[in-house]
């Protein structure tokens, strides 16, 4: 067991000796700085995403789960838009992404960002914690985040370098029944799969940098995950709370870069 975690970091470490293994993003104010191991092709994730996007968003709009219009939907909308156009700062070919916005009416609290821009939030999470747009754009600028870093690419890397899912990936491309399954095998590593502490707080910082960038106020990042503490406090946590605990450490670091992220905030446009 222990020669075969050894025999696994070794030809980790091989592999992103080989890869050469960059950082995908520029550090920004917040200085988030971390080579990171990609040996995946960005383009068969980005692949994969669309097809489980397309497909998470078919079986909504068959239950009528689907929101595509109204007040809620274009609220979203307009808050997920500003933070997109702030992305390219930490990288600028997510300003040619085929961004995407996806409203779903469910109880769950539950919000991601799938490689390539594919943003979705559950009602949920908005009505349950009765989040203000500043506070919508700290949990997308969150997830957000996790894209433009490819931390979704990063873990299925990992896990194709433990050999736990190679051949999924490389067998991806053949008939289309076999690429929806493999897509939503690889969605599930790169989305439901929780991520590391590290990368929690990479998104945590980019996230908080972001937001302020477009006009939200960075206080907005504390009291957000303030109320995520006080909803995770029942016996039955919510699925996003699980994968992003609301800790005293993680309020106290995003309490601790409010002064990195302050005057871009007072410099931008509002609205
Ligand atoms: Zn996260």
């Amino acid at each position: 067991m222990k020669l075969t975690l050894i025999k696994h970091a070794v030809i980790v470490a091989a592999i992103a000796a080989l890869a050469g293994c960059a950082s995908t993003t520029s550090p920004g104010a917040v200085d988030v700085d971390r080579r990171q191991l990609l040996i995946v092709p960005a383009e068969q994730l980005e692949q994969m995403a669309q097809v489980s996007f397309n497909e998470q968003n078919e079986k909504a709009r068959a239950a009528g789960k689907l929101v595509t219009q109204g007040a809620e939907y274009e609220r979203l909308r307009r808050i997920a838009a500003r933070l997109q156009q702030q992305a390219p700062v930490f990288r600028p070919d997510a300003a040619n992404w085929n961004w995407e916005v996806a409203l779903i009416d469910s109880p769950e609290l539950n919000a991601s960002c799938a490689p390539g821009g594919k943003i979705t939030v559950y009602t949920g999470i908005i009505r349950s914690l009765n989040l203000t747009d500043d506070e919508i754009a700290m949990v997308v600028g969150h997830e957000i985040a996790h894209a433009l870093r490819e931390h979704g690419r990063e873990k299925v890397s990992q896990a194709m370098a433990q050999n736990l899912i190679g051949s999924v990936v490389l067998g991806a491309l053949q008939t289309t029944e076999t690429q929806a399954k493999m897509a939503s095998q690889v969605a599930d590593v790169m989305l439901t799969l929780p991520n590391s502490r590290k990368n929690e707080s990479e998104a945590d910082k980019i996230g908080l940098e972001l937001a302020a960038r477009a006009g939200f106020n960075p206080a907005a990042a504390v009291s957000v995950w303030q109320k995520m503490g006080a909803a995770s406090s029942g016996d039955r946590p919510p699925q996003f709370l699980s994968t992003h605990p609301a800790n005293e450490s993680r309020i106290a670091d995003l309490t601790r870069m409010q002064a990195a992220v302050a005057p871009l905030y007072q410099a931008a446009s509002k609205q």
